[in-house]
Formats: structure tokens, C-alpha cells, sequence
């Protein structure tokens, strides 16, 4: 049933429906009742510009006028072309190689083939494994499933993918460990170099990891040391260092791709959700010229989409950076960032079950606890990761939360508006949450002091 009630012919993963979209605008979004909702999660972490953008528009407009579509084997197209050159002047030096698609899964599916193939192109057939971090969220196609550390969403298809080693993701937080200590960087990222060991180095393709964690972790910030040590650990061993930019590429952070906090350099990029920040469909994967060489001289990349270097997406695309420069947006991200996130940790003295508040930039998130000395988690009946989302939508906030901690045991909630978010819409953030807030703990009432 539709929210009005009709059959629906429409279907997403549960039969939960959702009001009506009418239009979007700037922070602002209202469904087809007139209701408004501050967008404080951007959507999944997309709409990074804000919605309804003129100038974006007007390049997509302009665009469309001259055409829509032109099969890359058929035609190269200047908006491609352009946004490529663009990207490439925005990663680290020599990882100029774009390829462009149209999600975050078909980049992180690109990624991992890339650099498969150019193993097979270099005489290293027998590397096919890919680490990556348990939990962590990198798609969900089959290849990009396999990588992700999220068993709820993956135990049905085990069965289907060939299992790939994981390690702990660094949550510091979590075990008691200082994420300003450079001993707890390295102990972290150590454990990539004991897996590739125990797996054997021969046979270890890549490393993946989201440069702060997204939906899985709730804007994890690695502990300080960890990105420099991982990329000197995957250089002893010939392991490919895949950053997944998905959600951080983009400006979110404060720099256009997470990892530039660092000044770590991996071999390949994927990015999507901010690259083209909703108005189209558009992805890239970003890969050093040493790494696609090999493969394009052994015969090409066995890979591709038919809506790659889709003109009107990358118009978009080129539009939205040209943006997110000329208006200061990302230094905007750290400012307005800062004040959210000192805002947020306030809710630490009014509520004992706010646990934890991290972040970077404009990615932040808090996660609720039932005990903050141990982060042990709130009661999973409570369902809190769902109902607080609910409860914060009915007040006109949308925020977003995906249960963490490996699925079933904890719950963090994600507080990333748009880069355009001023210090007023802080303090209506902060309204809207504090009122959720109040009327989650009512409604939980003795579950919570149990
Ligand atoms: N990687 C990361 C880090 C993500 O956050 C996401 C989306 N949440 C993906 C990959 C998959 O992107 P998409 O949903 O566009 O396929």
C-alpha cells in the first residue's frame, strides 16, 4: 500500500512506505501534504550541495539540450571528458586514470576488478584476496557484498561468494584505547599486516577501507598514525591500497576525499554518493596510471557499464564541484561541522545514553549506550536505531542510522546535513534531536534504567 493507501507497484526492501516526495530545496525537503523536513542526513550522505541547486541546474539544462546519452563506444563526450580531468586534479599525484559509473557498488566492483586484472597483468595471478575491515559497508553486488563486514546483510549470500579475510575496524571507542595515541594507529593497522602474513602475502590482492567509516561504523575517525601505517604495510607486501570514498569523497569531511586528512595516497579510489551529490546517478573509480597501464597493454579492462560518461550525470557532476569550490562549501563543512559537533557532544551532560560523538567535517554521528563507562549497548528490543529515525522524521529531522557494531548490538546515528547547513540550522537540528530525544527516553522509560 502507498501512503495514501493505494496498491503499490513499487517495491524497496520492506513493504514500510514513506510519504511522498513534492519538492527539495537547499537543506529543506516537503512531501506532497506540505510537511517540511530539515534533510540532516542528506539523504544516504549525497545531497552534499543541498538540493535544487541553480547552477546546477542550469548545467544540466544545458546539457540535456544537447544531448543525453552517447555509448561510450561510440562516442567520447566533452562532459566527461572534462569531469575526469577535474577529478584527476583533485586526487593525489598520478592517480589520474578515471572510469566512470553510475553507483558506489559498480565503483568498488570496478575497483577490485582493476586491480585483479592488473595482478593477472603483472604475472601475480595467484593474488586474489581482498582484505577488508569487519564492520564495514562497500556495497551490495555480489563482489562488493563479499567485502563488506556487515553480517545481516550478507549471511544469506554467503553461499554465493568466495568468504574474504577481514579485520577489525579501529574502534578505539569501543576498546578502551586513546585515538590520540599513535601506539593505538599502529596496533590497529598492525593487524592487516598479521592477516596478510597468516593468509600469505602471495596470494593478498588488496586492502580495502572507508577513510572515516560511514554506515556501518558511524563516521569513524582512524586512530592517529593508522592511514600512514596501513599504506607502508600494503607497500611491504605488493597489497594494493583500495580507498573506498563513497561516502567521504566529496567534500564532507572538510576535504575533498577523506584520506587528504592524512596525506596517504592509495592506489585506487571509489567515489560516488557527494561526486555528483544526487542530482544524477554518476560514480568513478580513480586509479594510478601504473596500475590500469599494465592492463590496458595486456588487452583492456574486462569491465564496464553501459551508462558510463553518461554526459548529463558528469555534466551534473562538473557542476557540483564547480560549486562545492567557488562557495567555500568545504570550509563551510569544518566551521559549521565544528559548532554541530560540539553541540552534539553537549548531549553527552543531558542524556547518560549518548555515549559516543565523532566525526570529521560535516560527517558526524553519536551513538547511543546503556552504559557509557562500558559502551555497552541499549537493549536491542528497544530497536532504538530504528525508532529514534522514526520519532525524529515525525518531528520534521530526517537523520540516518544503520545498527552497528556487526549488526545486532548497537545503535549510531548519523548527522550530516548538507555543506551549505548555517549555524541556524544547527540550532534546529539540535531542537528537533533533543525533542526525539526526550520522547525516545519517555517512551523507553524503565527498559532504560534496567
Ligand atoms: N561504499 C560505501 C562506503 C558506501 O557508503 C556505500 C553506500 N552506502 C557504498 C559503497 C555503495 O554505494 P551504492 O549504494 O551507491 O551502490
Amino acid at each position: 500500500m502507498t501512503s495514501s493507501g493505494k496498491k503499490s507497484y513499487l517495491f524497496y526492501q520492506t513493504r514500510r512506505r514513506r510519504p511522498m516526495l513534492d519538492q527539495a530545496r537547499d537543506v529543506y525537503m516537503w512531501d506532497v501534504d506540505g510537511k517540511r523536513y530539515l534533510d540532516g542526513s542528506s539523504g544516504a550522505m549525497v545531497c552534499n550541495i543541498g538540493h535544487s541547486n541553480p547552477h546546477v541546474l542550469e548545467a544540466m539544462r544545458r546539457q540535456m539540450e544537447k544531448s543525453t546519452f552517447g555509448y561510450r563506444l561510440h562516442f567520447e563526450t566533452e562532459p566527461a571528458e572534462r569531469l575526469a580531468e577535474k577529478t584527476a586534479s583533485l586526487t593525489p599525484a598520478g592517480l589520474d586514470k578515471v572510469f566512470f559509473v553510475s553507483g558506489g557498488s559498480e565503483a568498488v566492483e570496478s575497483a577490485i576488478k582493476l586491480a585483479r586484472q592488473h595482478a593477472v597483468a603483472v604475472g601475480e595471478a595467484q593474488r586474489w584476496k581482498v582484505i577488508s575491515r569487519q564492520p564495514s559497508y562497500h556495497g551490495c553486488t555480489l563482489g562488493a557484498l563479499a567485502l563488506t563486514g556487515y553480517a545481516p546483510l550478507t549471511a544469506p549470500f554467503d553461499a554465493m561468494m568466495r568468504p574474504m579475510p577481514k579485520i577489525p575496524a579501529p574502534r578505539a571507542y569501543l576498546d578502551g584505547l586513546d585515538p590520540d595515541d599513535e601506539a593505538t594507529g599502529h596496533r590497529y593497522a598492525d593487524m592487516l599486516e598479521a592477516r596478510i602474513v597468516e593468509e600469505g602475502p602471495e596470494t593478498v590482492l588488496a586492502f580495502i577501507n572507508e577513510p572515516v567509516g560511514g554506515a556501518s561504523t558511524g563516521a569513524l575517525v582512524p586512530p592517529v598514525g593508522y592511514m600512514q601505517r596501513i599504506r607502508e604495510i600494503c607497500d611491504r607486501y605488493g597489497v594494493l591500497l583500495i580507498h573506498d570514498e563513497v561516502m567521504t569523497g566529496g567534500g564532507r569531511t572538510g576535504r575533498f576525499f577523506g584520506a587528504d586528512h592524512w596525506g596517504v595516497a592509495p592506489d585506487i579510489i571509489a567515489i560516488s554518493k557527494g561526486f555528483a551529490a544526487g542530482y544524477a546517478p554518476l560514480g568513478a573509480m580513480v586509479a594510478h596510471e601504473r596500475i590500469v597501464d599494465p592492463v590496458l597493454d595486456a588487452g583492456g579492462f574486462l569491465h564496464g557499464f553501459t551508462y558510463a560518461g553518461n554526459p548529463l550525470a558528469c555534466a551534473a557532476g562538473l557542476a557540483v564541484i564547480e560549486e562545492i569550490e567557488t562557495k567555500g562549501m568545504m570550509e563551510n563543512a569544518i566551521r559549521v561541522g565544528d559548532v554541530l559537533k560540539s553541540r552534539l557532544s553537549a548531549l553527552m551532560q543531558r542524556y547518560p545514553i549518548v555515549g559516543d560523538v565523532r566525526g570529521k567535517g560535516l560527517m558526524l554521528a553519536f551513538e547511543l549506550v546503556a552504559n557509557r563507562e562500558t559502551m555497552q549497548p541499549l537493549p536491542k528490543e528497544l530497536g532504538a536505531f530504528d525508532r529514534l529515525v522514526e520519532i525524529a522524521y515525525d518531528n520534521g529531522l530526517i537523520i540516518y542510522s544503520r545498527r552497528t557494531r556487526g549488526g545486532y548490538e548497537g545503535d549510531h546515528f548519523m548527522v550530516c546535513p548538507p555543506m551549505i547547513a548555517t549555524e541556524d540550522h544547527v540550532e534546529e537540528i539540535m531542537d528537533g534531536l533533543t525533542r526525539s530525544l526526550d520522547t525516545f527516553m519517555a517512551e523507553a522509560g524503565s527498559a532504560l534504567a534496567a
